[in-house]
């Protein structure tokens, strides 16, 4: 095949399957934080199952079931200029965001590894980065229900060709390992929790995807990155000192940034190596 064809073939599947990915995550991010809080905590692999699956869509603000045809990932959004059809309710930019992040994911992952396992893995791991990003944003939670899942779809990914569960392995002991000590070494000298449990795990579950190779450089990404957002936040008086700021959206972003360009881990490992 023609590479300008194939690579436009390529693009436009990965578009339309990363935005009903998109679509699905957009639930995944309204209800889990929901089913969490309506279940104490605690809620089982049947529960999710039900309460991802059921009620269909249908409007946050009139509850009005939507039409088949107003749940078209993207297309509906703009058709409806964002709104209900019912009540007129405007819903989040986020959705569209959502969406069209998880498109232009897909779309890359497919034009670079090809029609290919490993590609449609790789996006389904960049999709679950935005996912806990904009979770941990809004509710201060990286749920199990989505660290799971990515945990299990790296193993696998690691399974492919060019992959390898023993760099899979030493990152998820080095990844957890690493911030579990920063967790406990903070809670021992301030006496309050300065960071969550979801925080460690989420580290364990990059290290599964990045290898334990580039771990040093994702955490300096994500620990100088996290500074240089919270220090002027702390200064400018945004934030008071006790707040928690979700460290979550800073390990996704160095995942993302780690995964999809590894060739500048060493570059990082020597600017920090003075
Ligand atoms: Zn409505």
């Amino acid at each position: 095949m023609n590479g300008v064809l194939s690579t436009g073939l390529l693009s436009l599947i990965g578009a339309c399957s990363g935005a009903i990915a998109g679509s699905f995550l957009n639930v995944v991010i309204h209800r889990v934080p929901r089913l969490i809080d309506a279940h104490g905590g605690n809620v089982s692999g049947a529960q999710y199952a039900a309460g991802l699956s059921w009620p269909g869509s249908h409007c946050a603000k009139c509850d009005h079931p939507l039409r088949w045809y107003d749940n078209i990932p993207l297309l509906s959004y703009l058709l409806l200029r964002g709104r209900c059809r019912f009540c007129g309710e405007r819903y989040g930019v986020r959705y569209l965001a959502v969406e069209v992040l998880a498109a232009v994911a897909f779309a890359c992952c497919l034009v670079t590894l090809g029609l290919t396992a490993k590609a449609f893995l790789a996006a389904l791991f960049l999709a679950g980065l935005v996912a806990l990003t904009i979770i941990d944003i809004e509710e201060q939670l990286l749920p199990d229900i989505v660290l799971g899942p990515l945990f299990v779809l790296g193993i696998a990914f690691q399974f492919l060709p060019g992959g390898s569960i023993g760099a899979a392995a030493l990152g998820a002991g080095a990844g957890y390992g690493a911030l579990w000590l920063i967790r406990e070494a903070y809670r021992l000298y301030a006496g309050v929790e300065g960071m969550g449990y979801g925080d460690v795990k989420f580290a364990g579950v990059l290290g599964v995807w990045l290898g334990g190779a580039a771990l040093p450089a994702m955490f300096a990404v994500a620990f100088v990155t996290g500074l240089a957002v919270s220090v002027p936040l702390m200064l400018m008086g945004r934030i008071g000192r006790q707040v928690a700021i979700p460290f979550g959206p800073f390990l996704a972003f160095a995942g993302m940034l780690l995964f999809t360009l590894p060739g500048i881990g060493p570059a990082i490992e020597m600017l920090f190596a003075f």
